[in-house]
């Protein structure tokens, strides 16, 4: 029951790749290849900031009141509903027990609306295209221009920095007009499409830390690690690193394949998070290291963004360490491998078994296990495999990488293999992964 529901919910939520080109479209029925906002459309839904109905229909045409753009604006700006504190907003129609008021603080917090007039926010009225072209160029700082800018209406300098910047791209609608689905997920999109909004981001993430620069572990810290994992028991498994290969900006960045319009590091990151609900289904602790498609962990160079990934797993006293990579090669390559710092030890008997069962629930072709040098194994003190899920430029390998189905495999696979290494008995005489600390400090 619990689990239909999730899949229900992943369903409506997460859904489908396909970002540019019409290979694996967002099949709404409603929505064609030829729509004008179809890209737009389809981008949103996939990173999960605006979903379809439950007859899987798209609805288009229809019109959204204010607090549901505030959904949608906060929903992409990073609201997260856990941690995020209400703030004292001053709109006496929005009570405390109101849906939407988290969504509508964090909006008035991001200085993207101040209401109607004094006191008022009109939470349920529609909202109009002015409106939602004033809080998309508030949120890429361009308000004070727009304040600014001259001309006949409240909404006049909005337009006209919002043209300027191509926020209007593909619009069509007028500023009066209530705003429907269609063009509310436009000005969205180009919203993030947008060179200010990067501009904006690029700036935040290089000031704050925790998403660009990788915090040293300090020597305490180290030696806890250390004290932790010689005693565990890695036979037993409560705690799960899901690592979706790559960064989604920065330095870190996958493979790509033009033609589906799709990166490694968004298939990674769908994949993980699919094995991150079965997992979870199970009854496991598990740990991202990157929470949302969009996130980049240590995004400086390509070795911090790793070492950050092994850092987590150590801090999180992770008992595995299950890093998802998709594989490129000039066109001939085909199928699934599985990766371990060495043969012998918990690290391979893991690989061995999403070897097995990934490659028989996804049909692609078996290439075994192999051992790499891959940082990310040769450094964890847990055991740790990396899974190449399968080739971006094979045709075949494609159709199971972009599609819900296809990944939805791959990630039940790879739980039922986490589930049997954990009903194993201890290995006698495991090759000792943490040897491998030293050599790399
Ligand atoms: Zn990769």
């Amino acid at each position: 029951m619990k689990r239909a529901l999730v899949l229900m919910l992943t369903f409506l939520i997460v859904i489908f790749l396909g970002l540019t080109s019409g290979v694996f479209a967002a099949d709404f029925p409603d929505v064609s290849e030829k729509h004008l906002n179809f890209d737009a459309i389809s981008y949103l839904t996939e990173i999960g900031v605006i979903a379809g109905y439950e007859d899987f229909t798209f609805r288009p045409e229809r019109e959204i009141t204010r607090t549901e753009f505030c959904a949608l604006m906060a929903r992409t700006l990073g609201y997260d509903k856990e941690t995020y504190v209400l703030a004292d907003i001053p709109f006496y129609d929005v009570p405390e027990e109101y849906w939407g008021r988290g969504y509508i603080s964090f909006c008035f917090e991001k200085g993207l609306i101040n209401g109607m007039e004094e006191g008022v926010f009109a939470p349920a009225d529609k909202v109009t295209v002015a409106q939602a072209v004033k809080m998309t160029v508030c949120a890429v700082g361009k308000g004070e221009e727009a304040l600014s800018t001259n001309g006949e209406k409240w909404y006049s300098g909005y337009m006209t920095v919002a043209s300027e910047n191509g926020l209007l791209d593909k619009m069509s609608q007028k500023a009066d007009e209530n705003a429907a689905r269609s063009n509310v997920a436009q000005i969205v999109y180009n919203m993030l499409m947008s060179d200010v909004f990067n501009e904006q981001e690029d700036e935040e993430t290089t000031e704050n830390p925790e998403n660009s620069e990788r915090e040293e572990l300090s020597d305490e810290e180290l030696s806890e690690i250390e004290m932790v994992f010689s005693q565990k028991d890695f036979s037993d498994v409560k705690v799960i690193l899901v690592d979706a290969g790559h960064n989604y900006q920065g330095k870190d960045i996958g493979a790509e394949n033009l033609d589906y319009g799709v990166r490694e590091e968004e298939i990674t990151w769908q994949i993980a998070d699919k094995l991150r609900e079965n997992l979870e289904d199970m009854g496991y602790i598990v740990v991202m290291t990157r929470e949302k498609m969009t996130d980049s962990i240590a995004n400086t160079s390509v070795t911090d963004s790793l070492q950050a990934r092994v850092d987590l797993a150590h801090t999180s006293f992770a008992d595995l360490f299950i890093s998802i990579h998709c594989n490129i090669g000039n066109g001939i390559g085909k199928g699934i491998e599985s990766y371990c710092f060495q043969l012998g030890g918990y690290s391979a008997r893991l690989a061995a078994l999403v070897q097995e069962k990934v490659s028989e629930s996804t049909g692609l072709y078996d290439r075994g296990v192999k051992t790499a040098n891959f940082f990310v194994n040769k450094n964890t003190l847990m055991p740790s495999v990396l899974i190449e899920t399968g080739f971006m430029d094979n045709e075949h390998d494609m159709e199971i990488l972009a599609s819900r189905d296809g990944q939805e495999r791959i990630a039940t696979a790879i739980a039922r293999a986490v589930r049997e290494y954990d009903t194993m008995e201890p290995i006698e005489n495991a090759a000792i992964e943490e040897e491998n600390y030293d050599e790399e400090a």
